[in-house]
């Protein structure tokens, strides 16, 4: 969701004519986009801003704005702040620009957090204006929100009830996508598996819209994230994913934890047993599907035992990846009423456990790769060090397969938003190397 807004206020400051640099210290206006769902993340907020505060003693003329979830959460508080000139709520993205040319031009200083739940105009900025992740990919967002009430979670205090954007809108934005180049869609939501629109009689369900977005000429790829564990639309959406090529076998499923125990104190609204079911039938139903998903560690009264659970259904799932995350209390949210019991070293040591575990998986599945020829969306330049080796015009690569697996190879520049097909020689646990054969 934040890389979204990123690219869409990105695109809104190419649009007034502001350039970017990669240096906050030669910046006239620094942006950071905030997440709320765990506080290291506002901690490393803080800090930033601490950096800053200390750069604007010698650029005074330097503006600063904080938006996304933190600035939400914290609105005009975060104004108090002595680096802080804007404050700007992720429905008030189609303001930060203006605000940001007020700060630079008048001194002025603002905050904007108010009608949170209005979208028509983050709506409209969305569709007139669709920005790209890389020149073949981009998230598009179906929905808002969440109904969700997970005990630990933040996302339906900050970015409200669940709303489903309108199928014309969505369908808009792609075929303007589509236009210039992008050839993979992912559909955002943070229970995107929930979207639901009712259209006069029939009711458009995510199954429906994956089969919409994927007709749009142009377009060869299209997944979805985030989907949370239900059996409502389950099976026509693996039917889809298995009938129609364009939509890519890859669901992103959190568990949570692998303990009921703990997984009815989160308010998750199943058990590990059903959650292993609805990952069986996928499999089942889509051969070769790749399965992520997420944890959380120390959860207040999480015991060993727990845990234990937690890391059974690692091993039972094999994801091909998962990201894992140390609890902590989220202000407003139920969970944070209760005794935070588990020890910040226990929940660092659970946390390596857990990601050992799925690093050793990750690699068993890499390692599978080796010696198959796979279709590879270039993305662009490697950051990674040049693994290859580079010869004559010839650049480090990376891209993504339709399963999510970061491929890093050596090609051409011209490649870059296409198709290729990539024969893999090496892996490591969480990346694919190989050599570009068409
Ligand atoms: S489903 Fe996801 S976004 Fe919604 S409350 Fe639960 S964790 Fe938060």
């Amino acid at each position: 969701m934040n890389k979204l807004d990123t690219a869409l206020v990105r695109a809104s400051l190419e649009d007034a004519g502001i350039g970017l640099t990669d240096h906050p210290s030669q910046a006239d206006l620094v942006i950071i986009n905030t997440c709320s769902v765990r506080d290291h993340a506002e901690q490393r907020v803080l800090s930033h801003l601490g950096h800053l505060q200390h750069i604007k003693r010698s650029r005074p003329r330097m503006v600063v704005a904080v938006i996304g979830c933190m600035a939400q959460r914290l609105g005009d508080q975060l104004l108090q702040h002595p680096a802080v000139d804007v404050v700007c709520g992720p429905a008030h993205l189609p303001d930060v620009v203006r605000l940001c040319l007020e700060a630079l031009i008048n001194k002025t200083r603002s905050s904007v957090t108010d009608n949170w739940q209005e979208t028509d105009r983050l709506d409209e900025l969305e569709t007139s204006r669709p920005a790209a992740e890389s020149p073949g990919h981009a998230y598009v967002r179906v929905m808002r929100g969440c109904n969700r009430a997970c005990s630990y979670c933040i996302v339906p205090l900050v970015r409200g009830p669940e709303r489903s954007r309108a199928p014309a809108a969505i369908l808009d934005q792609v075929r303007i996508l589509a236009d210039r180049g992008v050839r993979h869609i992912t559909l955002l939501g943070q229970t995107v598996n929930a979207y639901r629109y009712r259209l006069g009689e029939k009711t458009v369900y995510l199954a429906d819209l994956l089969e919409m977005v994927s007709s749009i000429s142009g377009i060869h790829w299209v997944s979805f994230l985030t989907s949370y564990p239900t059996e409502r639309q389950f099976e026509p959406i693996l039917q889809q994913m298995a009938k129609n090529p364009k939509v890519c076998p890859y669901l992103h499923m959190p568990a949570q934890s692998g303990s009921d125990r703990i997984l009815a104190a989160m308010n998750r609204r199943y058990t590990a047993c059903q959650y292993i079911d609805m990952i069986e039938k996928a499999r089942a139903m889509v051969p070769g599907i790749a399965i992520a998903g997420d944890f959380i560690v120390g959860f207040p009264g999480e015991t060993d035992q727990d845990f234990q659970q937690t890391l059974a259904l690692i091993n039972k799932v094999r994801y091909k990846n998962c990201f894992v995350f140390k609890y902590s209390p989220r202000p407003g949210t139920a969970s944070s009423r209760m005794e935070d019991s588990v020890p910040d070293q226990v929940k660092s040591s659970r946390n390596s456990q857990l990601l050992a575990a799925q690093q050793q998986i990750s690699s068993q599945i890499a390692s599978s790769f080796i010696g198959k020829t796979v279709t590879v969306l270039v993305e662009g330049p490697s950051k990674k060090a040049d693994r290859f080796g580079k010869e004559d015009g010839q650049l480090q690569l990376v891209g993504r397969t339709n399963t999510d697996w970061p491929v890093v190879f050596t090609g051409a520049k011209g490649m870059v938003g296409q198709f290729v097909q990539v024969m893999i020689q090496d892996a490591s646990p969480f990346t694919l190397f190989g050599t570009c054969v068409s």
